[in-house]
């Protein structure tokens, strides 16, 4: 019947039980009946245990697992305000409430891995798919899984990247072939380190490039005609 919204308060000041008499020092737990004191023994709310706030899920589990249980409260005499302090309830239901607790943290924990291991999985499949399109385009192409590695890691993080068809468009193989090819096997990068304007070091490097990306076409061609 009252097992709503029972409040207990931590007092300030040593007061009485009016009930039983017992000393109630400063810092203990009191209840107010009728305007009257009680101790917790009297109040038939001594066999509950203080949880203290700080754990949101914590204290409304313990609330879910007690059949009773109180809000402790305190007057704050700067801001002039009852505050809450935590609750009593049920040993057991805390000892309840502290186990889902870590079995969800567990839960959390291995989601959170399952999603790690799904990006992983995802990521290598990225590479074997875009791999295998760079040497449809290119299969003279020796460093087609180190350019696919490198374009994983610059569209990772990308909603649906792994799955999106669009990622794996000849244009984007061609582009991520090209910068590689600029890289990697011309002087692109010194050039760019002195000073060139990359509009300039692309157009000084351009032949060389489409050279070698017709030689890795090329592979195709004699493979074709096998
Ligand atoms: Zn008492």
């Amino acid at each position: 019947m009252e097992s709503q919204d029972i409040v207990v308060f931590i007092i300030r000041r040593d007061s009485q039980c009016s009930v039983c008499g017992k000393e109630l020092w400063r810092g203990s737990f009191l209840r107010l009946e009728k305007e009257k004191a009680l101790c917790l023994a009297c109040a038939g709310l001594d066999h509950l245990e203080y949880l203290s706030s700080g754990d949101a899920a914590l204290t409304r589990r313990a609330i879910k697992n007690s059949k009773i249980h109180a809000k402790v409260v305190r007057w704050s005499a700067t801001r002039k305000r009852y505050e809450r302090q935590g609750i009593l309830a049920e040993p057991a239901a805390i000892d309840q409430a502290e186990k889902e607790n870590e079995a969800d943290a567990v839960l959390r924990k291995a989601r959170r891995e399952g999603a790690r291991d799904r990006r992983i999985k995802a990521d290598q499949q990225y590479i074997v798919a875009f791999t295998k399109k760079i040497l449809e385009l290119f299969p003279g192409c020796p460093e087609a899984a180190q350019i696919a590695r490198h374009a994983c890691e610059l569209y990772s993080g990308r909603v649906g990247r792994s799955g999106d068809a669009k990622s794996l468009d000849p244009e984007v193989i061609l582009l991520a072939v090209r910068a590689h090819v600029r890289h990697v096997h011309t002087s692109y990068d010194d050039l760019i380190g002195k000073g060139w304007e990359p509009g300039e070091a692309r157009r000084a490097v351009r032949d060389r490039v489409e050279e070698i990306l017709n030689r890795w076409r090329a592979a195709a061609e004699k493979r074709g005609r096998a």
